[in-house]
């Protein structure tokens, strides 16, 4: 089915409209009319092909919410005009160990992301993100969402909110843990919603003091500004749990003191990162990395946010407005997330 887009064309032009082809429904699939896509650092890094595995053109965007327009002759657990997200994979071999302890993102055959993949269903093509008119994903990885929330809000739960709150669940974050977050962006703000609902004593770890104030109506009880070597040793020693959200090369060496004994830092951010050992040695501290969620727990995180009344804090923009946002995005200047009115494709 013929689709409207916006797509990058390469690494440094800015993204424009595009127009193509998804494929028609199958047995199993949904088709979803997009209603907004959240705009996620992983996007530019992806247009810009820091990872240097972008085919072009390629259409971002897997923070999507939409409606149901149409379902295939299996699926029975959705129906036309529902309300529904997809997020960062849209497919996996469903075979392997980790697809069967529902962790699609590690499938051992390699998940398919929602933008960027080669894909199945059209030999030769890639897949294409939420920057677009509308998406067909099979029922497997299409996510319900609460029709109470304010809905376009909820995009950036898909990515942004998922890859928060797995982490501090699998590290197992509880009432009067400290648990600091590194950078406050996308992911961070939905981080820092995540921890406070779960009881954390949260302390936001930010390069911008102007921004305290707003951590603070997130959820922060403290705001601790990374380059204030005095702030910093004040803290050393004291934090059960780092998420670190920096989406550019940094090193460790400025965090890893801030742990108590024994504890993890995880880091979000496919980044160059260098750091000494000694620190992590003196005190068996640990660095890991997640990456954002399966499917089972990125449903639960969605009803967790419908129980909690947790969504992202967006500015709606037209799509139009894409390549201002980028810039915007990358100097650290959003509140907290983009979002795009994905209505706005329509205009000319
Ligand atoms: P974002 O909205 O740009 O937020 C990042 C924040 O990090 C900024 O707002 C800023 O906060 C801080 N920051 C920026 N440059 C910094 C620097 N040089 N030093 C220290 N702090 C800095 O980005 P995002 O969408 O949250 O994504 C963050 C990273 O996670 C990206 O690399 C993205 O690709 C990655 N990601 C990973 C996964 C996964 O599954 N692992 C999923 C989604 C995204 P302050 O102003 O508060 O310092
Ligand atoms: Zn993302
Ligand atoms: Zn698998």
């Amino acid at each position: 089915m013929q689709t409207k887009a916006y797509a990058a064309y390469d690494s440094t032009e800015p993204l424009k409209s595009f127009n193509f082809e998804r494929r028609d429904l199958k047995a199993t699939d949904v088709h979803i009319d997009i209603a907004y896509c959240g705009v996620c650092h992983s996007d530019i890094h992806m247009a810009h092909n820091d990872w240097g595995m972008t085919v072009y053109p390629m259409v971002p965007g897997h923070e999507i919410i939409g409606r149901v327009k149409q379902v295939g002759t299996e699926v029975t657990n959705f129906k036309v005009g529902e309300l529904v997200g997809v997020g960062c994979m849209v497919d996996s071999c469903r075979q392997c160990q980790p697809c069967k302890d529902h962790l699609e993102q590690h499938c051992e055959k390699g998940m398919t992301m929602t933008y960027g993949s080669p894909d199945a269903h059209m030999p030769g093509s890639f897949t294409q993100g939420g920057y677009s008119s509308q998406i067909v994903v099979d029922k497997d990885f299409v996510l319900k969402v609460s029709e109470k929330l304010d809905i376009k809000a909820l995009a950036p739960l898909l990515c942004a909110g998922i890859t928060t709150y797995s982490p501090l669940r699998q590290w197992n974050i509880k009432a009067g843990d400290k648990v600091g977050v590194i950078g406050l962006g996308g992911l961070g703000h939905m981080g820092v919603k995540f921890a406070a609902a779960m009881g954390a004593h949260l302390v936001m770890n930010t390069t911008s003091p102007a921004k305290g104030e707003d951590a603070k109506r997130l959820g922060a009880a403290e705001v601790l500004v990374s380059s204030d070597e005095k702030q910093m040793q004040a803290q050393a020693g004291s934090f059960d749990f780092l998420l670190d959200t920096i989406p550019v090369a940094h090193s460790f060496d400025p965090y890893i003191p801030l742990l108590k004994f024994g504890k993890t830092l995880a880091t979000v951010g496919a980044t160059p990162s260098d750091m000494h050992t000694m620190g992590l040695v003196f005190g068996r501290k640990i660095i890991t990395g997640s990456l954002i969620g399966g499917i089972k727990e990125t449903q639960e995180m969605l009803d967790f946010c419908a129980e909690h009344n947790i969504v992202s804090d967006v500015e709606l923009i037209n799509i139009q407005d894409i390549n201002q946002a980028y810039e915007r995005v990358m100097k650290s200047d959003v509140k907290y997330r983009f979002v795009i009115d994905m209505q706005s494709l329509q205009q000319a």
